[in-house]
């Protein structure tokens, strides 16, 4: 098998596999890794904004849409009317939807089940193997191993939550600054199943009291489940954005930290950035200002973050001013839904 290629890209979630799509049919010679053997399946609730210009989900009939929400606020219970609505796709079905858009490329090499263990400044080694690049695009997630050979820091939020198999239908958002601190539990319905969830940041619980809290709801809300025979799911969310290009060597998604330290909402912004770096790759040309048109949405949400850090006892009345502002459209474009 030939080892140098253009363009390799490491990782095939949502940003790789959008990085791949604008590179599909050119004059690149692209290698596509990944560690595992199925495309798609990922420890996340699969929330996609209606914003993203990527991948058309109104096509998929394995995404669900939500235009209306209910936002729960302590005891008080709110509608939200977002203009574009958001989509929930289970991960493994996402994963396929964008890869079915990468056939008949004769450019690319995928492999499948192989990890890469070691990256140098031309080359990466994987368990089978060592392949050469002109350009090294790092897709690979939280833990970014491209990451860490740039020697980034990273800063971590996190999400854990259960999937329970029965049908729900409405899309829902608890806040309660004083038991979850400015994170939020959520309930995503999926096809046949609904995700319940927790996400937080460390400052303000520690796993364990997340889980806790998340174990109250469930008992609150899902008192005919038995929590102790489910499946606990949990993972990191890189949220700490320093940059996307480096030399021969760019970060996309999660591993560059694109994700919302404020939403934890990730998908989105891996899969525009994916987009802009194909993009830049094909026409040699920097793309910074699109970066940073995507980076204004996060940064925006990440100082209505900091300034409720620092509301104290009176956060969840400021989260109260917040989704009223939020049912206007001219809001909800500002702020990104
Ligand atoms: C609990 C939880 C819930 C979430 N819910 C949502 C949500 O509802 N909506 C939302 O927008 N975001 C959500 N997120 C965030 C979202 O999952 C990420 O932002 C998104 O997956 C980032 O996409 P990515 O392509 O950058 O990385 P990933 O999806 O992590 O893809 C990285 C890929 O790289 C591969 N890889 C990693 N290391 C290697 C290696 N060494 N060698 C080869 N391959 C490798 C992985 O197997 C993976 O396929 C959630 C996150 C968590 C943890």
């Amino acid at each position: 098998m030939e080892t140098h290629f253009d363009v390799i890209i490491l990782g095939a979630g949502p940003a790789g596999l959008a990085c791949a799509k604008e590179l599909k049919n050119s004059h690149k010679k692209v290698l596509i890794i990944e560690k595992n053997e199925i495309i798609g399946p990922k420890i996340c609730a699969g929330g996609v904004t209606g914003q993203n210009s990527v991948v058309d989900l109104s096509k998929s009939s394995r995404a669900l849409a939500f235009q209306k929400q209910v936002v729960k606020i302590g005891k008080i219970r709110r509608k939200l009317v977002l203009s574009s609505p958001i989509y929930i796709m289970n991960r493994k079905d996402l994963g396929e939807f964008q890869k079915k858009e990468l056939e008949q490329s004769e450019n690319f090499t995928f492999i499948k089940g192989e990890k890469v263990i070691e990256i140098s400044d031309r080359n990466i080694e994987t368990t089978k193997g060592v392949y050469n690049y002109d350009i090294l695009v790092g897709a690979d997630g939280s833990n970014s191993r491209v990451r860490r050979y740039l020697k980034l820091k990273s800063l971590m939020s996190y999400g854990q939550y259960y999937e329970i198999e029965e049908k729900r239908s409405e899309l829902i958002w608890n806040f309660d600054c004083k038991n979850y601190g400015v994170g939020y539990i959520w309930e995503f319905p999926q096809i046949n199943k609904v995700t319940v969830g927790i996400y937080y940041e460390l400052e303000y619980l520690s796993h364990e009291k997340a889980r806790a809290q998340l174990h109250e709801y469930m008992k609150k809300n899902y008192s005919h489940i038995d929590i102790s025979s489910l499946k606990l799911y949990g993972a990191p969310i890189n949220c700490e954005y320093l940059g996307y290009k480096f030399k021969q060597i760019y970060l996309i998604g999660d591993a560059a930290g694109f994700t919302s330290l404020t939403t934890g909402e990730g998908i989105g912004y891996a899969l525009e950035s994916g987009s802009i770096v194909g993009r830049e790759i094909i026409e040699g040309v920097s793309k910074k200002n699109e970066i940073e048109k995507i980076l204004e949405f996060k940064k925006r949400q990440e100082k209505g973050l900091a300034s409720l850090k620092r509301k104290g006892k009176w956060a969840n009345f400021y989260l109260h001013i917040f989704f009223a502002l939020l049912k206007t459209k001219k809001f909800q474009k500002y702020i990104g839904s």
